[in-house]
């Protein structure tokens, strides 16, 4: 009988697992290693787990003998078919009050199933989210973890040890109920795509419009992560900027066009469809992933469809300006609608989501850390019923001396046709938001014209009335 001494076991020695297995090492706890291909676990501890406390296992049954209980056992191996096949070979294996964690990037639909399937054998399942890639596994990750919250007070000290610290604040905190942590999740990487995406349009201004050259949009990039665009998605776009080629020249130019996407950006996408919530930045950003990829189409359409024949004769220093407020306004926007989401998910699921909670997070040790986190948490810990970010005096401050920078951008891509869709669509809706009236009553009479849908009068609020619009029987 093997002894009990493991405090968790992690099954899955890819980069993230073998990385959080280091890190869970270096802060005391004893880790139990196990991955599918078992020759992987020998070589782990001959290698990157060498000198430390790490133990090994050579099947699941080796591996719960192992553990101290309550047992906890991680999964962190490829989403879907992976975990349903691991998750059902570990159930029979474990006690009541057992603990499984699944840290991939699972479709939250896919936790809840199992939090649902898992509650009469009293087995406890959480789903967390996981982010930060390789560094932040090894270093301090950004833990977003839900499920069945008895399992809560047995993992917290392991995972708030581990996670990243945002002003010596842990960034893990109990999310909410069933699929809740990996939701959050979902929605941090649907932000993570509309951040990258106004970036990419930011670089793409400077380099069409403005006609700057490499070195001069890096220290324009370093300027701006000195003030409230502080963020390590635009830390790193200066870097690469900067960066040469062994050949002396810039890299980023040779690189090819064409971006992929894994899909958790298109299942938030799908969620705000759900949902039915307005959030357009990321959906744009997805789209614009997509539009890259017709690369062939794209070249022919450029030798045949007209662009504009306006060129940009502003002052560049001006412009510049506006950008990084077109850049800010933006992102507040973006992150608006991602909260919205939240909220509306929460609605339906019945998650009691802690905003404030969720933006700390996201503070630190996730691609998506930044400043301006730290105020939307502000934002929620003062009032945490806000119904929306843009509401709040600090930020309603913010949007409204720099809104009229996102139009002098929008503007301006329009005039000489450079392709702003991120940019676009925060203008649109916050237009749209601020809109006492919009033209949905010609709809609602189109609707109605065409299928006796009916429509509400304003005078009459709930009647819902037809209308013989062609006076034909
Ligand atoms: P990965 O490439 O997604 O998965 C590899 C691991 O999954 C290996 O341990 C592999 O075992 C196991 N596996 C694959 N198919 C399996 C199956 N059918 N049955 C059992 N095991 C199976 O690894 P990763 O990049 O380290 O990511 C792990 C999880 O974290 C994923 O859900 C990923 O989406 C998520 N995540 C990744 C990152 C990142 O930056 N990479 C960041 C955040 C979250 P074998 O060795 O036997 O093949």
């Amino acid at each position: 009988m093997a002894q009990a001494k493991a405090d968790i076991a992690l099954i899955g020695l890819a980069v993230m697992g073998q990385n959080l297995i280091l890190n869970m090492d270096s802060k005391g706890f004893v880790v139990c290693a196990y991955n599918r291909t078992v020759a992987k676990v020998e070589e782990f501890l001959k290698n990157e787990a060498k000198g430390t406390k790490i133990i090994g296992a050579t099947s699941l049954e080796d591996m719960v003998a192992k553990l101290k209980k309550p047992r906890k056992v991680m999964l962190l191996v490829k989403a879907g078919s992976a975990v349903d096949e691991f998750v059902r070979k570990l159930v029979p294996l474990l006690d009541k009050g057992d603990i499984i964690i699944d840290g991939g990037n699972s479709q939250y639909i896919d936790t809840q199933r199992w939090c649902k399937e898992l509650a009469s054998s009293g087995v406890l399942y959480v789903g967390m989210g996981v982010s930060g890639g390789e560094d932040g596994a090894r270093y301090g990750p950004s833990l977003m973890p839900g499920g069945h919250a008895a399992a809560w007070p047995h993992v917290k000290p392991i995972f708030q040890a581990i996670c990243a610290k945002a002003n010596n604040e842990p960034c893990c905190d109990w999310v909410g109920e069933d699929g809740a942590g990996h939701f959050v999740k979902m929605v941090h990487n649907g932000i993570e795509y509309g951040d990258m995406q106004l970036i990419c349009e930011a670089y793409n201004l400077m380099k069409d419009v403005l006609g700057m050259e490499q070195g001069e949009m890096a220290e324009v990039f370093e300027e701006w992560n000195k003030g409230e665009l502080d963020s390590f998605l635009i830390e790193i776009s200066r870097d690469i900027l900067k960066f040469k080629d062994s050949d002396g020249k810039y890299l980023l130019p040779k690189i090819c066009d064409t971006a992929g996407q894994k899909g958790t950006g298109k299942w938030t996408g799908i969620a705000a469809l759900e949902y039915g919530v307005p959030v357009t930045l990321i959906g744009e950003a997805v789209f614009a992933r997509c539009l890259s990829a017709l690369k062939d189409e794209r070249v022919k359409a450029s030798k045949v469809l007209p662009g504009s024949t306006t060129k940009f004769s502003g002052d560049k220093k001006q412009f510049l300006e506006h950008l990084r407020k077109a850049l800010y306004a933006s992102k507040l926007i973006s992150y608006a609608q991602g909260f919205m989401l939240l909220r509306e998910a929460a609605k339906s699921n019945q998650w009691n989501l802690n905003y404030g909670s969720i933006a700390l997070m996201w503070r630190g040790g996730c691609i998506i850390r930044s400043a301006f986190l730290g105020n939307i948490k502000d934002a929620f810990t003062k009032n945490p019923q806000l119904t929306n970010l843009l509401l709040d005096p600090y930020f309603c401050e913010r949007i409204s001396g720099s809104q009229q920078s996102l139009r002098q951008v929008v503007a301006q891509t329009a005039l000489v046709g450079v392709p702003a869709p991120a940019f676009s669509a925060a203008l649109a809706f916050y237009d749209g938001y601020r809109s006492a009236v919009l033209p949905a009553n010609m709809l609602q009479a189109q609707r109605d014209y065409f299928g006796a849908h009916t429509y509400e009068l304003i005078t009459k609020p709930g009647e819902f009335v037809h209308t013989n619009w062609t006076g034909h029987g």
